[in-house]
């Protein structure tokens, strides 16, 4: 994929931006696979565009004094540094606050768009304990010294190998607090375990926010098979973390 695609346009939720009613924008291409993934066809070169960026500018202009943030996600938004950046600055000139999703591989990227001054809140995936992690993702397996992408924008499998820091680097400089942030865990039977907890609240304990989500089969997920903790399941891991992100909360899941 040579250029950025918005994929995908939500023109509301509140769910998507803590505390706002926002629109979430959906970027095309991703370095991971995750097997869980529920966005499964935006991820390769050949997801098709919905619209132009010109055509969300206008349809964002229309929402003025409705919407009061944009969320940008993916896909993998920071795939898409230059257009990414470009399309965040032409939001914010309309007063927008926005909200930008990432898996944290790419930290120059994540640490260039907040220094533009166009992020005002961060999400950032922590997918699993680092044990395990690039297989979480799809990347095979973890490898600190090795270079290079997990996988690139068009697909195509890593070969080149996982960078376990990267993700590592992202997570330190978001807790410095260069921006208000969150870290989530989608949490699926048959990939995660207490074990996962256990390493996530040694790892980023003392976090500002942090957040156990469910898995939900969108019916579009990578990899079929995989199914959802109970609520009194995800309990016991939410009481893993809270021994050091006290704050630490599960998030929609009421079943
Ligand atoms: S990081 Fe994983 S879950 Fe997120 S869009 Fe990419 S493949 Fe899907």
């Amino acid at each position: 994929m040579a250029k950025m695609k918005i994929c995908g346009l939500q023109k509301t939720t509140l769910l998507d931006y803590p505390g706002k009613v926002a629109a979430t924008v959906f970027l095309g291409g991703c370095n991971f696979r995750c097997p869980f993934c529920h966005n499964s066809d935006l991820l390769g070169g050949d997801a098709p565009e919905l619209m132009t960026a010109e055509e969300l500018l206008t349809f964002l202009r229309r929402r003025q004094g409705i919407l009061e943030g944009v969320c940008i996600t993916g896909g993998e938004p920071t795939l898409w540094p230059d257009d990414a950046a470009e399309l965040m600055l032409r939001i914010k000139e309309m007063g927008y606050q926005i909200k930008l999703d990432t898996n944290g591989y790419r930290p120059q990227v994540l640490k260039e768009l907040c220094g533009l001054g166009v992020v005002d809140y961060v999400a950032m995936d922590i997918k699993a304990g680092r044990r395990h992690y690039a297989e979480v993702c799809g990347a095979g397996r973890p490898d600190r010294a090795a270079a290079g992408a997990a996988h690139s924008a068009d697909g195509s499998s890593g070969q080149l190998g996982f960078r376990l820091d990267s993700i590592e680097e992202s997570a330190a400089w978001l807790m410095e607090g260069h921006v208000p942030y969150e870290f989530r865990t989608t949490t699926v039977k048959g990939i995660h375990t207490a074990e996962d907890f256990t390493d996530i609240a040694a790892w980023i304990g003392g976090c500002e926010r942090y957040f156990i989500q469910g898995f939900v089969d969108s019916g579009h997920v990578l990899k079929s098979g995989f199914s959802a903790y109970k609520r009194a399941e995800l309990d016991e891991f939410l009481d893993i973390v809270k021994k050091t992100i006290p704050g630490a909360e599960i998030r929609g899941v009421d079943y």
